[in-house]
C-alpha cells in the first residue's frame, strides 16, 4: 500500500487526477485509447514490484523538473541503490550533458541520445560506448548538420536546443526548454528530420533526430546487457516515462508507469503506460521507488 498523501498536496493530487481522467475520457471518446491502462499506481500488485530487477527510466520531467533533477527524485534513487535495485536512466540528452550526472548519480548507466551511447562509472571512472565505430559517426556528422541546417532555414521560429554542444551523434531542436514551437511546427521539424532520412521523436521539451534504428528500447537491452552483465529480461524491469518519446517503451515494456505530467501528453500519445502515478516529476519517481520497496521490504 502507499502511504496516503499529505493533506497539503491532496488538492494538487486531485487536479492532477482530473486532468489525467480529462485526457483519458478525450481519447477514449475518440476510440484512440486501449482500456486498462494509465491505472493508478495504487493498483499495480506489490509481488509483481517485489519480483522486479531494477527500474528503467526516462530523466526530463520523470526525475528533474525544469533541467535539474528533483531531490525526492535523487534521494529515491539512493534508496534504490542502497536496497542494490538496479537504476538505467535513457534520455534523449547528449553524452555531454549526461556525463556528470553518470558519474554523481547512484544509476547503473546512463544511455544517452536515445540509444546511441552507453555512460558508465567504473572504478570512479566514466566509460563511453558508442552504438556506431568512429568512421560512421564522422560520415552521420556531416549529414545531420545538413538537416540541422535546413531545419533553421525552412521552419519560421525553429531553434537548435541549447545542449547542442554535447551532441555527439543527434540533433535536437527546442520546442518547451527556452522556447515555444506551435503543435503544427514541431510536426514540420519531424517531418523535415525524416525527409533526410533521420529517425526523429518528441520529447517533453525537444524534437530529436538521429541517424540509425537504436532507440530507447534498443537502448535498455544494450544497458542492461553490457553495464550490468545480465540477459535483458522485459518482464523484470519497470519503465517510468512522461512523453511521446517515451512511447515505445510503454508499447513493449509489460510493466510501465507514467508520472502523472504525462496528462499533458496524453491526446497525442498513441501508447500509454499501464499505470500512473499521483504526484508529478521526481515525487511520481520517488513514489513508485517507495511502493517498489515497501514491496520487497513486505
Ligand atoms: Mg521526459
Amino acid at each position: 500500500m502507499l502511504p496516503a498523501a499529505e493533506p497539503a498536496q491532496s488538492a494538487a493530487y486531485d487536479v492532477v487526477d482530473r486532468a489525467v481522467d480529462r485526457a483519458v475520457d478525450r481519447a477514449v471518446d475518440r476510440a484512440e485509447l486501449p482500456t486498462g491502462r494509465l491505472r493508478p499506481l495504487a493498483d499495480l500488485a506489490p509481488a509483481r514490484l517485489a519480483a522486479l530487477r531494477g527500474l528503467l527510466t526516462d530523466i526530463d520531467d520523470t526525475l528533474t523538473r525544469d533541467g535539474a533533477i528533483e531531490p525526492a527524485a535523487l534521494a529515491a534513487l539512493h534508496r534504490l541503490a542502497d536496497a542494490g535495485v538496479p537504476v538505467v536512466a535513457i534520455t534523449g540528452r547528449p553524452a555531454g550533458w549526461s556525463e556528470p550526472f553518470a558519474l554523481a548519480w547512484p544509476v547503473a548507466a546512463i544511455v544517452a541520445e536515445n540509444g546511441a551511447v552507453l555512460l558508465r562509472r567504473e572504478s570512479g571512472l566514466l566509460l563511453r560506448d558508442f552504438v556506431a565505430d568512429a568512421p560512421r559517426r564522422a560520415a552521420d556528422w556531416q549529414r545531420l548538420q545538413a538537416c540541422a541546417q535546413a531545419v533553421l532555414a525552412e521552419v519560421p521560429g525553429a531553434l537548435l536546443a541549447r545542449d547542442s554542444a554535447g551532441r555527439l551523434t543527434d540533433i535536437a531542436v527546442d520546442h518547451s526548454e527556452f522556447t515555444r514551437l506551435a503543435p503544427d511546427r514541431i510536426e514540420q521539424v519531424a517531418a523535415l528530420m525524416r525527409a533526410h532520412g533521420l529517425t526523429a521523436t518528441v520529447s517533453s521539451i525537444h524534437i530529436n533526430g538521429w541517424i540509425g534504428d537504436h532507440d530507447k528500447w534498443s537502448g535498455a537491452r544494450w544497458a542492461v546487457e553490457q553495464a550490468l552483465g545480465l540477459p535483458f529480461v522485459a518482464e523484470e524491469w519497470l519503465y517510468l516515462g512522461d512523453s511521446t518519446n517515451d512511447q515505445r517503451m510503454f508499447e513493449r515494456m509489460p510493466m510501465s508507469v507514467g508520472v502523472a505530467n504525462i496528462a499533458r501528453f496524453v491526446p497525442q500519445l498513441r501508447s500509454l503506460p499501464g499505470w500512473v502515478t499521483r504526484a508529478e516529476r521526481g515525487a511520481g519517481f520517488a513514489e513508485l521507488a517507495t511502493a517498489l520497496l515497501a514491496a520487497r521490504a513486505a
